[in-house]
């Protein structure tokens, strides 16, 4: 089985790589879902264990629910315990990584609000505020934003104005990237 023929340094590797996404159906570990790496091109095939070649998926969608019913095989005491640990590993390493996740984009959030609030020597910035600069990172690039944030406090000179310049060019950018 693939599972156990790939390390565990590799595997979570891949699970890293993919953000601890099923590739097929986008299901994160949780009590009921244990990952699995599965090969792209397959083994007998001749695929290898090469990271290009190993993609994140769910047992459902790696074994083939129907195909797991017909041909499962009573697991041992040992495979059961091995199979707890894996799950809790597994949900750990993805809890760890939204947390970093978070944390990086309350960073970037704070990064850019300050761009304003120095530029009007302010203490603070309104809760609203922020949470537009959140929603503009959560669509462009951080550097988009920045940039955004730059051009607004540079050409604008009244405080509310220029919060809703840079928003101004925000949208138009998000606008672009969708397309008419
Ligand atoms: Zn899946």
């Amino acid at each position: 089985m693939s599972r156990t023929a790939i390390s565990k340094k590799v595997r979570f590797e891949v699970f890293k790589r993919d953000g601890f996404n099923c590739v097929y159906c986008g299901a994160h570990p949780s009590e009921t879902v244990l990952l699995e790496v599965d090969h792209v091109h397959p083994v007998a095939e001749g695929g290898t264990n090469d990271m290009d070649n190993l993609v994140t998926a769910c047992c459902d969608c790696n074994r083939g629910k129907g195909a797991e019913l017909l041909t499962s095989v009573p697991q041992s005491i040992e495979e059961k315990a091995a199979e707890v640990q894996e799950r809790e590993a597994q949900i750990r390493a993805f809890y760890e990584i939204l947390e970093a996740r978070k944390q990086r984009r309350d960073d970037e959030m704070w990064s850019i609000a300050d761009i304003y609030i120095e530029r009007f020597c302010d203490d603070g910035i309104l809760r609203t505020r922020l949470a537009s600069i959140r929603t503009f990172l959560d669509r462009l690039d951080y550097y988009e934003v920045q940039e955004a944030m730059e051009t607004a406090t540079r050409k604008i000179y009244s405080k509310s104005a220029c919060f809703k310049y840079f928003c101004g060019i925000c949208w138009n950018k998000i606008k672009r990237e969708v397309g008419p």
